[in-house]
């Protein structure tokens, strides 16, 4: 048992997405908010991943995602900003860009049609010669037969933007629960009352289900949320060996401030094992040799593998529950929950403090995965 009974909205779950909607709540005014966490804070998916904010990347069409990606990502120079003043915490948001290789006649034909659709909508995107790429990345690989560089699409050290949301949401006073599973939502006649922990119930009337691929263990929520591993492998460049993201089809390369190199990624379903393989590391290993042949000499420092949370269309699940008063939702993030995260603190808050449901939301409702919804996403 512990002291805490009550709250005014209870956030379930301490990653990345928990970790803003409780900040973003408190700075809107919201005095007595829980964030409960079964296990340690940003210990899951948000500490397994790349850091990676490419909206334009690896778009086909614009659409309603495409134009919410582009507002989260567009606002991490000010999140990143305000983090640091509260907390003193560089977050280490890196603005070089990416550039996307061509490596075979198809990725050419894919990056040329993802370039046309860009500038024919006035996006920031370069068409690049193989001899233009190379001499901004020496190290990519002599077969590359053009790429995209994309000057907007960035990266941000995800462990030290956990490390500062926590620090920030410790400052502002929200009550933290770690070590403390969340069982069930308490709902009486369609309203939410409380939440049933492993240490006793909690009441609310309001709660933010920001649990990742667990989400759906929780009694009485209802879109379908599964795990999808992704492995990645950390080598030590030191010196550098890129600046920008090297990002191709099959893999990708992320150069960290300190000389850490991230290649990743696998994508499987493997239920809910978070251990790397001997075959999925290999496969990153042989994707990112790809990209630049440089890494052979590299050494391995560490590996890992998350859980990314995919809900059955693979697009997030945002905004309050039809079917229960009081209760919201932000899971679902699969690939983009640290690149969504600012977007999705400002308009779950805005939406539980304001009572107003953004446009921007309505696309990304849970009532979509209720039985006979015809909700749909461009
Ligand atoms: C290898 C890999 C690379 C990735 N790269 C990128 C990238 O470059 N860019 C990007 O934008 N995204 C990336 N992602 C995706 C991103 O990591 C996720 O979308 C994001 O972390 C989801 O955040 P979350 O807070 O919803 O989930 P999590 O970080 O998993 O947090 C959920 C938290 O809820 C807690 N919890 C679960 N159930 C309960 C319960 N019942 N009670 C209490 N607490 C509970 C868990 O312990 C966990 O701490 C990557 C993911 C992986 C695996």
């Amino acid at each position: 048992m512990f002291d805490k009974h009550s709250a005014d909205v209870v956030v379930v779950g301490g990653g990345i997405i928990g970790l803003t909607i409780a900040r973003a709540l408190r700075l809107r005014g919201v005095r007595d908010i829980c964030l409960i966490e079964r296990a340690a804070l940003g210990s899951e998916a948000s500490f397994a991943a790349a850091g990676m904010l490419l909206p334009q990347v690896e778009a086909a069409t614009k659409g309603d995602f495409f134009t919410l990606a582009c507002r989260s990502r567009d606002a991490y120079a000010s999140f990143a900003a305000a983090l640091h003043d509260e907390t003193g915490i560089d977050v280490e948001l890196d603005t070089t860009g990416t550039l996307y290789l061509a490596l075979n006649d198809e990725d050419q034909e894919e990056i040329e049609k993802g370039y046309y659709f860009q500038r024919r909508d006035g996006l920031a995107v370069e068409l690049l010669s193989a001899a233009a790429a190379r001499a901004l990345e020496p190290c990519i690989s002599s077969s590359t037969l053009g790429a995209l560089l994309f000057p907007r699409d960035i990266q941000v050290e995800n462990r030290r933007l956990l490390s500062a949301l926590a620090n920030s949401v410790n400052n502002l006073g929200v009550t933290v629960l770690t070590g403390t599973n969340v069982e069930s939502l308490i709902v009486e006649r369609n309203c939410l009352t409380g939440v049933q922990t492993n240490r006793g119930a909690i009441s609310c009337a309001t709660a933010v289900v920001a649990a990742g691929t667990w989400s759906s263990f929780i009694k009485h929520t209802h879109p379908r949320i599964e795990p999808i591993r992704g492995q990645l492998v950390c080598l030590e460049a030191k010196p550098r060996l890129t600046r920008h993201i090297v990002f191709s089809r099959r893999g990708y390369l992320v150069p960290r401030r300190d000389g850490r190199l991230l290649a990743g990624s696998t994508s499987e379903e493997a239920g809910f094992a978070k251990n790397v393989t001997a075959g999925g590391i290999s496969k990153i290993l042989q994707n990112a040799h790809e990209i630049s042949p440089a890494i052979s000499d590299l050494p391995i420092v560490d590996t890992w593998a998350g859980l990314r949370p995919r809900s059955p269309d693979g697009l997030p699940v945002l905004g309050p529950c039809v079917e229960i008063n009081g209760l919201f939702y932000a899971t679902g993030h699969y690939r983009n929950g640290i690149l969504l995260a600012p977007i999705t603190g400002e308009l779950i808050s805005e939406a539980i403090v304001e009572g107003v449901t953004s446009p921007l939301l309505a696309p990304f409702s849970p009532e979509r995965f209720l039985p006979n919804s015809v909700a749909s996403v461009e």
